[in-house]
């Protein structure tokens, strides 16, 4: 995949640490990012945003959770100009979860100045809605370039007024055919506009795309360097006979809390899904076939910790932002020891460790040895022996989430959720986690040992001065 490294690629060492200070960033941004207690730059930050914020193309490449999205953001904001009312930035992302990130954190990292209108325009949700937002104007669009090209397709959206195109998770898009709309897409944009491309790998597909939409881009790129000691990497060698039910023992021993499991097919997804459930393990997957409403209560249960093990493809699990991950698994060995850096760094995050482990049949023993070669140490190997499983206590998620019918539409918020538990119903704040607003549902998670009275209170008393329909999930 990397034969060539361009010369500006960049060790994480040399820039961490740096201050947003140093940038040319306006006041309102910088108390902003204090607020959010964004102390120093990321490395990406770092690295890509002088040059990003000097007007120049870019191709950044860094991992997954290095900090891309305020790296874009904050070149936008800072090109925008909140008293034109026309769309001028525009954000492309490989799936709507996505896409909802991506405005997420420019919602909050725009905060400081008034009134800046910003539409996510993906699929699934109704066209019209969207066509009607998009009249009253917006500044920035985040979306799926299919939807995208939709609204063009239909004139609904206006880019003659856009400065800035940028291109998120690029590898994923392509990975998903998005190449021939992200070239409608673009063809559209006025010539004279920034484009940034972001990427957690590099593909050939993206050189391609450089070509044809980016104007003498300069590139940089984080060679992926985990602090060793947080990520603690162990290797078992199992048998293709006995590697499901291996997850379930390896579990039991470690009992981390959110353990992402990555397995090379959707077809040992399934497989390794069923054996978890019957090992009575709070296990969930996500794959193409699950709608959008199932997908958003997957990642919501295991953000939120009421879901133990989240089982994935690589392609399944790129992009999406997981804090605290104890543990990764590789169900399988991947054949790309790029791959297996990038799968074990989603967990030893912040100042957390985080255990990397992975089983290995005899066959895949060759792919450990490229892997060896990469980081450039020995694995080092554990007997399946030594695991031992505490069966007494049960491996359950220390959260349960609950539904409830009714979200952004009947303008519940968090604060109302948390009101009415802290409130009447009588229980502590600590008894609650996180709770999230989507378009129709509200998802709370709440301590296991009091899920059962939380629905009943809950269903028994009022939410925003309304009775709600409650359900544990
Ligand atoms: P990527 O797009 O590279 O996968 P994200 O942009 O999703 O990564 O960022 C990962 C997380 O890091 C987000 O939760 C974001 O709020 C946080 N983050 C980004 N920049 C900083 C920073 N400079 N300091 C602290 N946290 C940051
Ligand atoms: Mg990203």
């Amino acid at each position: 995949m990397n034969n060539t490294l361009p010369t500006s690629a960049l060790s994480a060492a040399n820039i961490a640490g740096r201050l947003f200070n140093e940038l040319p960033l306006s006041p309102g941004i910088l108390a902003t990012l204090q607020q959010l207690e964004y102390r120093t730059m990321t490395p990406i930050q770092a690295a890509s945003l002088p040059i990003a914020l000097a007007g120049h193309d870019l191709i950044a490449q860094a991992k997954t959770g290095s900090g891309k999205t305020a790296a874009f953001a904050l070149t936008l904001l800072t090109h925008l100009n909140p008293r034109h009312f026309a769309v001028q930035a525009m954000v492309l992302c490989p799936t709507r979860e996505l896409a909802d990130q991506v405005t997420q954190e420019l919602r909050r990292l725009a905060r400081s100045a008034d009134n800046i209108k910003i539409l996510t325009l993906c699929g699934g949700s109704t066209m019209r809605p969207q066509m009607a937002s998009l009249e009253h104007g917006a500044h920035i669009v985040v979306g799926t370039p299919g939807r995208i090209m939709d609204h063009l397709e239909r004139d609904s959206l206006n880019l003659e007024a856009l400065n800035t195109l940028v291109l998120d998770e690029a590898d994923r898009m392509l990975d998903m055919g998005f190449y021939d709309d992200i070239a409608y897409v673009a063809k559209r944009c006025p010539m004279k506009r920034q484009t940034l491309l972001f990427s957690a790998t590099y593909p050939d597909g993206i050189a391609r795309l450089a070509r044809q939409f980016l104007r003498n881009p300069q590139e940089v790129k984080l060679l992926e360097q985990h602090e060793e000691n947080k990520i603690r990497q162990r290797f078992y060698e199992v048998t293709h006979e006995t590697r499901l039910q291996t997850v379930g023992t390896l579990l039991k021993h470690y009992r981390p809390v959110s353990t992402l499991a990555f397995c090379n097919t959707r077809q040992q997804c399934r497989e390794l899904l069923e054996v978890l459930q019957t090992q009575g393990i709070h296990a969930l997957t996500l794959n193409g076939d699950l709608e959008q409403r199932e997908r958003d209560q997957v990642l919501i249960q295991f953000a939120n910790r009421s879901c133990s093990v989240l089982v994935a493809t690589d392609v399944a699990a790129r992009g999406l932002d997981i804090a605290q991950l104890e543990a990764v698994i590789n169900v399988d060995v991947t054949p790309d020891p790029e791959i297996y850096i990038h799968r074990i760094g989603r967990t030893g995050r912040a100042d957390k460790n985080g255990w990397a482990l992975s089983l290995c049949t005899l066959a895949e023993m060759r792919r450990v040895v490229a892997i060896t070669e990469m980081l450039g140490s020995e694995p080092e190997w554990h007997d399946l022996d030594t695991l031992q499983s505490n069966d007494e206590s049960p491996l359950a998620p220390p959260m349960v989430t609950l539904q409830i019918l009714g979200g952004r539409k009947e303008k519940i918020r968090p604060g109302d959720v948390l009101g009415a538990l802290t409130g009447e119903a009588g229980f502590t704040r600590e008894q609650v986690g996180k709770i999230t607003v989507t378009d129709q549902s509200t998802y709370v998670a709440v301590a296991r040992n009091i899920a059962r009275e939380a629905v009943r209170k809950l269903s028994a008393g009022k939410v925003k001065g309304k009775t709600v329909k409650v359900r544990a999930l």
